[in-house]
């Protein structure tokens, strides 16, 4: 069913434990540190359901209509409407929640398409992965992931030297009715905002880390959790002009702690089980999944890059300048090869699950490279285009506040065809997207969110077709 915007953040009042500092937030829809988001995350229900919107974003199944990145694909039509779906949630944040709903129920709905797997790791487990994916598409529920171990907390020496607190979240117990689990995971981009977090491991664990391999699914007002926010860059920002997009685009990132936390069984989907903890993911189509929508997120971040760099060199006046020219055709190019480079996807589909159809996975995980290792570059050069404007602006707007001032910032701040205010705007926009704290958190988000760049970079290592490489080669040599 599509959840109305309404009934999200009603969702969100449910007794979470959420800490700010030492503050424990009492509602977060309508918290300074958070309500903006909320809004944000809202308006994707509303917006998805809206009926210019709802015949590309939902399906039908069973006379139920439901958000298309549920949808199991078997056609290219069906990828299709999967990339829409992923492209307008992405453009109506322009790219800046990568933690969008879409995010990991792309991950749950390609565990589900291959239930045998799970049977295979448990009895029951199998089932479990579907009614979990059902319980998510049927309720529209949004989650996020904690799928890492908490820096510092990965030898197995630290957690299980006698009498310590175990840092990393673990299974301490278990019976007839499910699992206990203790412990810590990072890093919950959007827990804050999101109805369940999804706990597993998407990197690889040790072969005797049997407990820490859990994989599982959590209310996150479950009596145990609790989220431990960062700081907040929303509380932070001065006014929605000064920073627009930390204004209404912090998707948050927090620490989720559980203390005793009870996981029934059914909500259970790997356990003791270190190789599948992590393998579930690359052996079904799962992690192409969710990280084809990372990819279509990036690409529109990156259209919003390009077009402020356009505007900042316009508004500079250099924009005649063809050496200025060339650094714009160079981002142009950029945009227009990871835009080809998720097409591709596409129009080379492949078949990881009998009756189902993937998007290539080779491509995909070339387009992760590619976004991972130029975010920083491609806003290196946005700085270079920018120069010092961003520091000739006025501390705040509340300059035009006094209209003696106002009147000396027009008269000496403006240019010809553009007002000095109009070109504060553009400033201020630019700078929160490739400078401020907010722009800073995205750098690090970029690099890490798909795991450190060793590992985004062996994900093409381990699929690219070697033999048919090396092939070539031996022809060559086999024909002299
Ligand atoms: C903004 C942000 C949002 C995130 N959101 C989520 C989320 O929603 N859910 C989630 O589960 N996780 C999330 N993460 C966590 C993310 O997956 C991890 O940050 C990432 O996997 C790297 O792990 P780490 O931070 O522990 O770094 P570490 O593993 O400590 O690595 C740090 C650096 O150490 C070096 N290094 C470490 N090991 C090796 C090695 N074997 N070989 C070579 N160099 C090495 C590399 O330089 C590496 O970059 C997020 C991270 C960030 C920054």
């Amino acid at each position: 069913m599509l959840k109305s915007g309404k009934e999200y953040l009603e969702g969100l009042r449910d007794g979470r434990r959420v800490y700010l500092g030492n503050e424990l937030v009492e509602d977060i829809t309508t918290h300074e540190a958070f309500r903006n988001a909320a809004n944000s995350f809202s308006l994707i229900y509303d917006m998805k359901a809206a009926p210019e919107h709802r015949d590309v974003m939902s399906y039908e199944h069973n006379g139920n209509q439901y958000s298309s990145y549920f949808l199991m694909p078997k056609t290219d039509q069906d990828l299709k409407k999967r990339m829409e779906t992923h492209r307008r949630i992405a453009e109506w944040s322009h790219g800046l929640l990568g933690r969008s709903p879409d995010h990991v129920a792309s991950f749950v709905t390609g565990l589900a398409m291959k239930p045998e797997m799970f049977e295979e790791i448990g009895k029951g487990y199998g089932s479990n992965i579907i009614k979990y994916y059902e319980h998510m598409r049927d309720n529209d529920i949004f989650a996020c992931y904690t799928v890492l171990p908490p820096q510092g907390a990965r030898k197995p020496e630290l957690y299980e030297r006698e009498g310590m607190t175990v840092p990393t979240l673990r299974v301490s117990d278990e019976d007839d009715s499910g699992v206990t689990l203790n412990g810590m995971k990072m890093l919950g981009t959007s827990a804050i905002f999101s109805n369940e977090t999804w706990v597993g491991n998407l990197l690889p664990l040790g072969a005797n880390q049997e407990k820490e391999s859990i994989t599982c699914a959590v209310p996150l007002n479950e009596t145990g959790v609790s989220i431990w926010s960062r700081k907040s860059l929303e509380k932070y920002a001065v006014t929605e002009f000064d920073n627009p997009l930390s204004w209404r685009f912090d998707e948050s990132d927090a620490m989720v702690v559980f203390e005793n936390v009870k996981v029934p069984w059914e909500k259970v989907f790997v356990h003791d089980n270190p190789e599948m903890s992590r393998g579930i993911y690359v052996k079904s189509p799962s992690h192409s999944m969710g990280n084809h929508q990372s990819n279509i997120r990036f690409l529109e971040k990156l259209k919003l890059i390009v077009g402020i760099a356009h505007k900042i060199v316009e508004a500079n006046g250099v924009g005649h300048i063809p050496a200025v020219q060339g650094i714009l055709g160079e981002l142009a190019a950029q945009q227009a090869a990871l835009e080809a480079m998720i097409k591709g996807q596409l129009n080379e589909p492949e078949s990881l699950v009998d009756g189902y159809i993937n998007i290539n996975r080779r491509y995909m995980y070339a387009a992760l490279h590619w976004c991972t290792t130029n975010y920083s570059r491609i806003c290196d050069v946005i700085r270079d285009l920018m120069g010092g404007g961003p520091f000739q602006m006025p501390a705040d707007i509340s300059v035009i506040e006094n209209s003696e001032m106002k009147n000396t910032f027009e008269k000496y701040w403006s240019v010809p065809g553009q007002s000095a205010i109009d070109r504060m705007k553009l400033y201020k926009l630019a700078w929160d997207l490739i400078g401020s704290e907010f722009a800073g958190r995205h750098l690090q988000y970029e690099r890490f969110y798909a795991g450190p760049s060793f590992v985004v970079t062996n994900y093409s290592y381990l699929n690219a077709p070697w033999d048919t490489f090396g092939g070539l080669v031996d022809d060559i040599l086999d024909s002299y």
